[in-house]
């Protein structure tokens, strides 16, 4: 999970000549309270099931937001015919769920990077070091010892997909 700026809890406490980017005392103190809220959410409200323990390590890089990296054991394995259930790489359908559907489009849609663009920061000698874009897959995929491929359908396949402008500054 990344800070985020917009958020209501940070902007509310803003003064009308106050922007968020400044002020690192708000943000910081948000971020840690949303941080503990979603380790509850996993570990008290036991979203996923019961878990055997979490852990978590906050990052802040010179220039950016705080984000939070949490790894958590749950008490039962999630077997892979239970991953679609937890996790989807897909765009939400706007019909059944339009506030997620809004923040995916909003916050998690990557690129285009590639050839298109490749003076992106994700883009090393020609490559995307964030292995976007992701092949269109019909069904999630496990493998032994490596994460797995999440389904994320073509359009032929009833996947959904959208159009979006690209960042100021890239063509
Ligand atoms: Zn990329």
């Amino acid at each position: 999970m990344t800070c985020n700026t917009t958020w209501q809890e940070i902007t509310k406490e803003l003064t009308p000549r106050q922007n968020s980017l400044g002020t690192h005392d708000l943000t910081a103190r948000v971020f840690k309270i949303k941080v503990q809220k979603l380790d509850a959410l996993l570990t008290k409200d036991k979203i996923f099931g019961d878990t055997k323990y979490s852990m978590y390590s906050i990052e802040w890089q010179k220039r950016g937001l705080p984000h939070v990296h949490l790894l958590l054991w749950l008490m039962e394995k999630l077997r892979p015919t239970h991953i679609d259930e937890v996790i989807s790489a897909e765009i939400p359908t706007p019909e059944t769920d339009r506030m997620l559907y809004d923040t995916m489009t909003k916050n998690m849609i990557n690129g285009p990077c590639g050839a298109l663009n490749p003076s992106l920061p994700c883009m090393k000698k020609g490559k995307c070091t964030k292995m976007y874009s992701r092949v269109l897959l019909k069904d999630t995929q496990t493998k032994d010892k490596d994460y797995p491929l999440y389904s994320r359908r073509a359009p032929e396949d009833d996947g959904r997909t959208i159009t979006q402008k690209p960042p100021d500054g890239i063509q």
